[in-house]
């Protein structure tokens, strides 16, 4: 089967819906891989209602959450895989002030906020450390710290000769853009957060994100084969995006912004 990377949910934030976010989506964030012959997701925003059919039988599906932020996590007690008996899904997570990722879903998937917990589906779900560097399955996972407030992992996947990067929740900045380079480097897909436009820059600078500018160049300087803008402001209707297109293209030609149910072939 091929390796892909299926694009379901990629607004950041906070979901947004209408007619003026139709081809870019509203879904948060929330990416299907299929790699070397398995599937892993990556993030559990509302995108990840979007699982296709065949996804929902496979055993045990890994789950890796970048970080704890609602827009990466709201998606999880409504994920259809949970309503499977027999399956596992393997959700891993790094912990945060020393609260394990189990019990930080205990925190937030119960009263008052949320009327079930997620011990209480047909699946089972198993809590997992996200370190440094494991392998899932034939996908090696490779970690890298990013800049954002309460922290970020960022991911680089390698299997069956393919590597995807993403960069998610990041302010590529002097600091870590050497790091990430290198991170980086050759892969054939980064998606790479660019929530802002330049203009909006010198007010958001310290929010944990980047401008699509420093994401399609950050794409030029790692010799990424792809690159797609992913994390879109959910003010960024897909007039805005679209406008925007040409500034990315002219930096790396095959960078574009990352539209939801995209499926980008590695
Ligand atoms: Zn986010
Ligand atoms: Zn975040």
């Amino acid at each position: 089967m091929k390796n892909s990377v299926s694009v379901l949910g990629t607004r950041g934030s906070v979901p947004v819906s209408g007619p003026a976010f139709s081809h870019y989506g509203g879904a948060t964030t929330c990416f299907l891989v299929h790699l070397a012959g398995q599937y892993l997701l990556l993030d559990a925003g509302t995108g990840i209602l979007h699982l296709p059919e065949e996804v929902l039988s496979v055993r045990t599906l890994p789950l890796i959450l970048t970080h704890t932020h609602l827009d990466h996590l709201i998606g999880l007690p409504m994920c259809p895989y949970l309503f499977h008996p027999g399956v596992r899904l393997l959700l891993y997570s790094q912990p945060f002030c020393e609260l394990s990722g189990e019990a930080l879903f205990d925190q937030v998937f119960s009263p008052p906020f949320w009327p079930v917990t997620l011990d209480s589906f047909p699946a089972k779900v198993s809590f997992l450390p996200l370190t440094e560097k494991f392998q899932v399955g034939n996908i090696l996972v490779e970690t890298l710290p990013g800049i954002h407030p309460d922290g970020v992992a960022l991911l680089r996947l390698t299997g069956d000769g393919k590597r995807v990067v993403l960069a998610t929740d990041c302010t590529v900045s002097s600091e870590i853009a050497p790091l990430l380079k290198e991170f980086a480097q050759n892969c054939d897909l980064l998606l790479c957060d660019g929530q802002y436009s330049p203009e909006e820059w010198d007010f958001h600078k310290t929010f944990g994100h980047s401008t699509w500018i420093s994401a399609a160049k950050l794409g030029l300087d790692c010799h990424a084969k792809q690159v797609r803008v992913i994390h879109h402001s959910p003010f960024h209707s897909d007039a805005v995006l679209d406008a925007a297109l040409p500034s990315l293209q002219s930096i790396h030609p095959k960078c574009s912004f990352a539209y939801e149910m995209e499926e980008i072939l590695l």
